[in-house]
């Protein structure tokens, strides 16, 4: 080798930005420091990398030169004076802690630089918050060469990343779980494109003083190919990773508008509810959207009730205000769900333009036996009596716990005691049933099935 190519091959191995060893030369060092200590000591491997962050792109090339030689002097001051540190790329690190007795202080390790990151740091445009997030694995087991135990490592530290943790140790379970969320995410694309597997099942909603069914909920179910039935803040989360929020809100309000046509075929004129989330309000077209379905399968826009959780309306905006109030302005109507489990209350209340609340399954569950969540209960009933909003209790399963919710003068309740959701053929079946022959529950204020009480005007 002459004299400059070995010079080449030199800066080719040393960073000069923060003066570090490449990753080229971890390759090469890994397995001498593995053999050196060898016996029953092992050696671990540390992947460090800043998260993502528009932030980081958008700094100058100066200020994110001096960025990473900051970091990087933070990062050995955090090692052990035997471990190595590697640049392997812009934002990303790879340090070596041979000679280990166990994975034990590679978690340690990790935990340290975890914790270490937490303010915002300074640079020549201004404080930066940067995350750094770790993987770590552990020679052998996690890999017998250099290359396959980083690889390990970058698994495990893109885990850590997903599930917005700062740091994991790589297990084999992350590249099955890792399958099996393939799976699901391309059977989901495949069913919101159009393949069946997605439907929306129907809940009955009734009038506790009539028993009669004055209104539905509409509730995502998704069967997988092998049969599994995916719990919906499952199907929502996945549909959220996969950046198809807008394409599941159009197959939902399309849905919703299509099963409103069918029951409106049968005779059932009640009112749908569907579950809007919180990202779909701060969606400007959301009321066009809602307004084309509802034209499209001719449906009165009073027959669709959009339930919004109770926890978005803390995060209110100003654009958020303005899509409710466009869509009150076409007639929709709009609920609070679980509500009493945020901390909107009152003020909120009064502002947003709501016609119904829906009390938390959890007050409902407990309302018997607990004077608390009675109270919590007669509490949100005179508050939504005050601002003139229907109340409905969620959650009802028992004929005493329909007592007890219309003791304290809920009007409407839904829940297993009158039904499950169902498929919503099952539903119109059901619906006929019932037609004439109102759901009746007993218990307090109970009455007998057949001799339903006169209905009382809404
Ligand atoms: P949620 O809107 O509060 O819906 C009520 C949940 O309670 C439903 O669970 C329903 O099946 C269940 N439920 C009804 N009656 C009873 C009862 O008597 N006892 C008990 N223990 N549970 C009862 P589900 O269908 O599993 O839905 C869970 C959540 O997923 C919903 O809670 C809602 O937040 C969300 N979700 C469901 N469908 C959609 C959707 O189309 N869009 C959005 N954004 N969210 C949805
Ligand atoms: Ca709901
Ligand atoms: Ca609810």
């Amino acid at each position: 080798m002459t004299a400059s190519s070995f010079a080449d091959l030199h800066n080719d191995l040393i960073d000069h930005i923060t003066g570090l060893p490449r990753y080229a030369a971890a390759l090469v060092e890994i397995p001498h420091l593995a053999r050196q200590f060898g016996g029953d000591r092992t050696l671990g491997v540390m992947v460090i990398a800043a998260a993502a962050d528009p932030g980081l792109y958008r700094l100058t090339p100066e200020a994110g030169h001096r960025l990473r030689a900051d970091l990087t002097g933070q990062l050995k001051g955090l090692l052990r004076p035997a471990d190595r540190l590697y640049s392997v790329s812009h934002w990303e690190w790879l340090a070596v802690l041979p000679d280990l007795p166990s994975s034990a202080p590679l978690q340690l390790a990790m935990l340290k630089v975890d914790g270490h990151f937490i303010d915002p740091l300074p640079t020549i445009q201004g404080r930066l918050a940067v995350r750094i997030v770790c993987g770590g694995a552990v020679w052998p087991d996690d890999g017998e060469d250099a290359l396959h135990l980083i690889q390990s490592a970058r698994i495990a530290r893109l885990m850590a990343e997903r599930e917005g943790h700062g740091h994991a140790l790589y297990a084999r379970a992350m590249e099955r779980a890792d399958a099996d969320q393939q799976n699901l995410h391309s059977e989901l694309q495949a069913t919101l494109a159009g393949a069946p597997g997605l439907s929306l099942h129907l809940q009955p909603q009734i009038d506790l003083a009539s028993g009669a069914c004055i209104g539905c909920e509409a509730l995502l179910r998704w069967q997988r190919s092998n049969g599994d039935q995916v719990p919906p803040p499952h199907t929502l989360a996945a549909i959220e990773r996969l950046g198809q929020r807008g394409a599941f809100t159009r197959w939902l309000l399309q849905q919703a508008a299509q099963i409103q046509h069918r029951l409106a075929a049968a005779g059932i004129g009640i009112s749908l509810s569907i579950n809007v989330s919180a990202h779909d309000l701060l969606d400007p077209e959301l009321p066009d959207l809602i307004a084309q379905s509802l034209a499209t399968w001719e449906i009165a826009p009073e027959r669709l009730l959009l339930e919004l959780t109770e926890t978005l309306m803390v995060e209110e905006t100003p654009q958020v205000v303005d899509v409710l109030q466009r869509l009150r302005r076409q007639g929709l109507r709009l609920a609070i769900d679980d509500f009493g489990t945020g901390y909107a209350g009152m003020s909120y209340l009064q502002r947003l333009p709501v016609q119904e609340v829906k009390i938390d399954q959890c007050f409902v569950r407990q309302a018997e036996e607990s004077k608390k969540d009675r109270e919590i209960i007669a509490a949100i009933v005179r508050l939504a009596r005050r601002l003139k909003m229907d109340v409905l209790a969620e959650g009802v399963e028992t004929a005493g716990m329909a007592g007890v919710v219309a003791e304290l003068g809920c009007k409407r309740a839904q829940g297993y005691l009158f039904a499950r959701p169902m498929p919503v053929d099952d539903f119109i079946a059901w619906w006929r049933d019932h037609q004439g022959h109102p759901v009746l529950w007993s218990g307090r204020g109970a009455r007998k099935r057949g001799r339903p009480r006169k209905p009382r005007p809404a």
